[in-house]
């Protein structure tokens, strides 16, 4: 019986079936032959039962109980019986199962493509060798980069903008989000005020602007609308205030680990287990003390900051 589970239905719904199947040599290889007698002409629509040649084709695919698998497929060259179309003759497609003259299923072509878009190129590349599928972070990138932007279907209004490193240190480029509808939108070759102000020039639909703080942006939609409205993104929001945190907390090390250290001695000289409800209850004035020096210390910081702008992490200018 020449059945493959996963694989069958795919071949007979593109009018293939199994001839016969071999898994020497560490792959699995599948030949198929064609169940159906005629084809119909990719120039004129017309239908032929004229057989002009033979061929096979091979399909490599999604793997089976971990070996690679190939599809040596029969592929026939019918005549076109259309007297008056410009194609004497033509292949027969495969359906769904692999667009022409591609090598690879097209199941295997998205399974690499979300492999390359998880990972990266050189990464995902890495993982498909362990995974039997085998090809390079070359090849990887090329996959991606025959993907097709999806066109949004209404035009945005509120997008979400922000920088990314090409070159970390050296070249940046700017992605655009539509924030609606979640989904990227464009990415553009550089983060300075002309190249976002030219893009939004062509996107006049746009309402709000979802942003970091730099000045680079901000100056680009005023520029081309001041109506306009800017928000600073949650993002760089939680990420502004964690890296404060972290720095109140390195400069306020010292006390806290003194005041750490003394609370261990306490409980070990009273014997009894160190619970957080002893913790909390029988030296928190110690705690509260080192705490309140680090929040009086903070808040002052964050006062001083929400009038001045708290700088962002980019060292480029606040809004
Ligand atoms: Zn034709």
């Amino acid at each position: 019986m020449n059945d493959i589970p996963g694989l069958s239905r795919p071949l007979a719904d593109a009018g293939k079936h199994v001839d016969s199947w071999d898994d020497a040599g560490g792959q699995l290889v599948v030949v198929a032959s064609s169940t159906v007698s005629r084809s119909t002409c990719p120039q004129c629509a017309g239908q032929s039962r004229q057989v002009h040649g033979r061929y096979r084709r091979r399909l490599a695919d999604r793997t089976c109980f971990g070996l690679p698998v190939t599809i040596s497929i029969e592929i026939r060259r019918f005549k076109c019986c259309n007297a008056s179309c410009a194609q004497r003759t033509f292949s027969e497609s495969v359906g769904e199962l692999a667009t022409r003259s591609q090598r690879r299923t097209n199941r295997l072509t998205e399974a690499l493509r979300r492999l390359g878009f998880a990972l990266g190129g050189a990464a995902a590349g890495r993982l498909s060798a362990h995974l039997g599928i085998g090809v390079s972070g070359d090849t990887m990138l090329r996959v991606l980069h025959r993907t097709a932007c999806p066109t949004p279907k209404e035009p945005p209004v509120v997008f979400g903008i922000d920088d990314w490193a090409i070159t970390r240190g050296h070249r940046y480029g700017t992605i655009i989000v539509d924030l609606e509808r979640r989904q990227p939108i464009d990415v553009l070759g550089g983060r300075e005020s002309i190249v976002v102000a030219d893009w939004l020039r062509l996107h006049p639909t746009i309402q709000i602007v979802a942003r970091d703080r730099a000045g680079a942006y901000s100056e680009a939609v005023q520029t081309v609308d001041d109506k306009v409205l800017q928000v600073a993104d949650r993002w760089h929001l939680i990420a502004n205030m964690r890296e404060s945190i972290e720095r109140l907390l390195l400069r306020q090390h010292a006390k806290l680990r003194e005041a750490a250290r003394t609370l261990s001695e306490a409980i070990r000289t009273e014997g009894h287990p160190v619970t957080a409800n002893s913790l909390a209850c029988r030296r928190s004035g110690e705690v509260h003390h080192a705490m309140s020096a680090s929040n009086a210390s903070w808040i002052g910081r964050r006062s001083h900051s929400a009038h001045s702008g708290i700088g962002n992490s980019s060292g480029r200018s606040s809004m």
